[in-house]
């Protein structure tokens, strides 16, 4: 099947043209499966490209406001019939670029598609709300409105997910947008914009620059004319990107690091829990925010639930992910690889017992790729660093507890609150649970991962700043409220002052 590949050097989008960028430099990028395989040369963005963009979306801004939501709508109800149209050939490009296996980045397109109906179907509602006054012949009532332009710096993991929810949200509610996406996916973030420009985007109403967090990232968030930065990506990064935004009260929102955990009480359904530690674990190769990098088991079944997880982890089929029979495919890029290694090292050091994997898969097949087996340690303590620092790799900690408090203290126990799941029969034992974790999602019988669009997402603690994304809570951060008193009593009323004394009220 042919991929979406057309030009191999590829280009910034900023007021409606593709341009290069003012450095006239490029980078690579390169499939993880076969590093061998160049996909295509992306430019090297600079503070001046980004002033570029922003100076068109401010431009933009004035006229794409004005635009009736449901026009605007319209718009983005095309660019999801181009996606559902091109979902394929989109999944295979990502798959190229960043290593998924296809059914995952299918899932991850499908993501996007949902996304932009979803805000689409937006452009007919943003209700507001209107409400009795405290006086006569007074009507109230609240209206969206646009923050303006908005910086949206998003991770490589999601490379249409995480963009689509952060820009449709922008689009629908009249913002303009300057899209920076991380260095290893660059070609899903074109197909996105290039698709958004067939749908009929009117000209800077979305602009991408491609390039580092350095030259493209930081004079984003520092640009005087962005009034919104939604960021996802790692906590360290995100605590950058809140000080940036502080001195100037942009709008910020970050959606960062997680340590999920999986917890299987002594009632569980130990296969399914045991299919959901697999899937919670390794897909993705372990890179999701809200992957079950932890394993809670109580102690009963704990030696059961080991043995189960272990021999499936074994027999996973790691590989190129454009292989049918592929189950799990490479790391996103040698860093993250080599992270993955050293807290496989660090894990032995703590004394954590290695029952699956622990090595780099490097010959033959694997020879030119950034592979890693998947990997178990049993038997932690859950305050070893394997188990209290995000790794982003095909490594999960099984953790003995005791009863089902120990569980939840052990769940509660990290500086992350992004997702949290419990395998139970038990009715009381999983609402119990669904109060006492400290995590933005909760699942019961189900994986960590599976987030639905028209559900808030988003997590607590060192995992975010407040915001949610996805479903109508996207639309509070994408816009600000305004509050309207229409006073038709034609003499001076004051409220919280002129109470009780209304007199002959006129029609
Ligand atoms: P990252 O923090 O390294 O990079 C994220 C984005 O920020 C990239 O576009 C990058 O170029 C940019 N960036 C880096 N340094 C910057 C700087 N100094 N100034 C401005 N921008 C900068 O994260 P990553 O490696 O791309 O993604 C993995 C991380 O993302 C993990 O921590 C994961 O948990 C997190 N993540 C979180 C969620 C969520 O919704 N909570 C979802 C997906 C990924």
């Amino acid at each position: 099947m042919a991929t979406a590949v057309v030009p191999k050097v590829f280009k910034n989008f900023i007021n409606g043209e593709w341009v290069e960028s003012r450095s006239g430099r490029a980078f690579e990028n390169r499939n993880p499966a076969n590093h061998n395989e160049l996909i295509g040369l992306f430019p090297a963005g600079t503070p001046e490209d980004v002033d570029l963009a922003v100076e068109a979306a401010r431009e933009a801004l004035k006229s794409w406001r004005q635009v009736p939501a449901p026009k605007r709508a319209e718009i983005l109800f095309r660019a999801a019939e181009l996606l559902v149209r091109r979902k394929e050939e989109l999944a295979r490009d990502m798959t190229r670029e960043m290593g998924k296996i296809l059914a995952e980045t299918r899932g991850d397109v499908q993501e996007a598609i949902d996304m932009t109906y979803y805000m689409a179907g937006e452009g007919r509602r943003q209700f507001g709300q209107t409400t009795p006054s405290e006086l006569p012949n007074k009507f109230c009532m609240t209206v969206r409105e646009p923050v303006g332009v908005c910086g949206l710096i998003t991770p490589w993991n999601f490379p249409m997910a995480i963009p689509s929810w952060k820009i449709m949200p922008a689009l629908i509610l009249g913002n303009t947008v300057v899209f920076k996406p991380a260095t290893d996916t660059p070609l899903s973030a074109y197909h996105l914009v290039q698709i958004l420009q067939e749908a009929g985007v009117p000209r800077g109403v979305v602009n991408l620059v491609t390039g580092s967090g350095s030259q493209v990232g930081t004079p984003l968030m520092t640009h005087k004319d962005v009034q919104l930065i939604s960021f996802t990506g790692s906590t360290e990064v995100g605590r950058k990107v809140s000080e940036a935004c502080a001195p100037e009260f942009k709008h910020c929102h970050l959606e960062m690091g997680g340590k999920n955990i999986i917890l299987v009480m002594e009632d569980a359904n130990l296969d399914l829990a045991v299919d959901g530690a697999i899937w919670g674990g390794f897909g993705t190769t372990g890179q999701r925010c809200t992957a079950a990098s932890r394993v809670g088991v109580h102690k009963k079944v704990y030696k059961e639930f080991l043995e189960k997880f272990v021999e499936r982890a074994k027999k996973l089929k790691v590989g190129d992910g454009l292989d049918p029979t592929t189950e799990m495919g490479p790391c996103v890029n040698e860093s993250q690889l080599r992270t993955v290694m050293e807290y496989v090292e660090i894990g032995k050091n703590e004394g954590a017992r290695l029952v699956a994997g622990g090595h780099r898969l490097e010959h033959g097949a694997y020879a030119k790729g950034w592979f890693h087996e998947p990997t178990i340690f049993a038997d932690c303590d859950p305050k070893m660093r394997i188990c209290q620092e995000e790794i982003f790799g095909p490594v999960v900690s099984v953790i003995p507890v005791d009863n089902f408090d120990h569980a939840i203290e052990v769940a509660n126990g990290v500086p992350y609150g992004l997702s949290s799941s419990i395998y139970t029969r038990d009715l009381q034992k999983a609402f119990r649970a669904m109060r006492a974790l400290e995590t933005g999602i909760v699942y019961v019988n189900a994986p960590t991962i599976g987030a639905e669009t028209h559900l808030p997402f988003g997590g607590i603690k060192h995992t975010g700043n407040g915001h949610r994304e996805a479903s109508v809570a996207a639309l509070d951060f994408y816009s600000e409220w305004k509050t309207i008193y229409v006073d038709y009593s034609d003499r001076l009323q004051r409220a919280q002052i002129d109470t009780g004394s209304f007199g002959a009220l006129k029609e």
